[in-house]
């Protein structure tokens, strides 16, 4: 009977590293969404400074358009016989020179705002690659700590069947019939007063006795096998006593 509860010592130790071992990858998607984050972060950041990059050098092309359109305004002016004419002309190449300054003007305001961007962008950079590194380095904790969890519940398996041999099929049957129904947890519980530490349900006195007197057997209200502590504690005892 103690090897049947090494047994459930150890299914219960491999279900927990399995539980480890869905648990994991969860935080490493965490990780993922995170990442994600700080890359389009940073795109934005970079689209900033490039949409302002992209927005002067359209003023200054437009800029230069301006000024080729007054130098044929000018060379046009020569010819021009009427005052009306004259006028309009002289009246288009001040439009133009009024809009030749907004677009200046903008110039400026847009340089600053590249500066402020560009300062940004570096920043970001930096701040956002030292997260990035953080995060890569809990990744690979967290890949080392599943691989030890992985070896650890593979050495643990490897110590399973050896102990199975070691035990009454009868009781291995029962064992894995109630492990199978109940899912998770033990299948094996102590006694606890005159009850089941399962279900918490009272036992019969007829089955305490038995059980007292160091006996497996299966609470009516759970199905789970009730065992009596200090006995196989005492079984354990005479066992190394016993050197067997
Ligand atoms: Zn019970």
């Amino acid at each position: 009977m103690k090897k049947l509860l090494e047994l459930q010592n150890l299914d219960l130790q491999i279900e927990k590293f399995r539980a480890r071992e869905t648990e994991i990858p969860k935080q490493k998607n965490k990780f993922d969404i995170h990442r994600k984050r700080l890359a389009d972060e940073l795109k934005q950041s970079e689209d900033k400074f490039k949409g302002l990059q992209l927005e002067q050098r359209e003023c200054e092309s437009e800029v230069t358009a301006k000024q080729e359109e007054i130098k044929k305004k000018e060379t046009a002016l020569l010819a021009v016989k009427k005052n009306e004419e004259y006028q309009a002309l002289l009246h288009e190449m001040e439009m133009h020179k009024k809009q030749i300054g907004v677009k200046e003007e903008r110039i400026l305001t847009i340089m600053e705002e590249m500066d402020n961007a560009r300062t940004c962008f570096e920043e970001d950079k930096q701040r956002i690659a030292g997260e990035q590194a953080e995060i890569a380095a809990e990744c690979d904790k967290i890949d080392a700590e599943l691989a030890v969890a992985v070896s650890e519940r593979e050495a643990l398996e490897a110590k399973r069947g050896p102990l199975v041999e070691a035990i009454d099929p009868i009781h291995i049957r029962k064992y894995d019939r109630i492990r199978r129904a109940k899912k998770t947890g033990a299948a094996l519980v102590p006694l606890q007063g005159e009850s089941c530490s399962g279900c918490f349900m009272g036992i019969t006195a007829q089955n305490v006795n038995q059980i007292l007197g160091g006996e497996f057997l299966p609470c009516h209200h759970c199905g789970r096998l009730v065992y009596y502590a200090p006995r196989v504690e005492e079984e354990t005892a005479e066992v190394s006593k016993g050197g067997l």
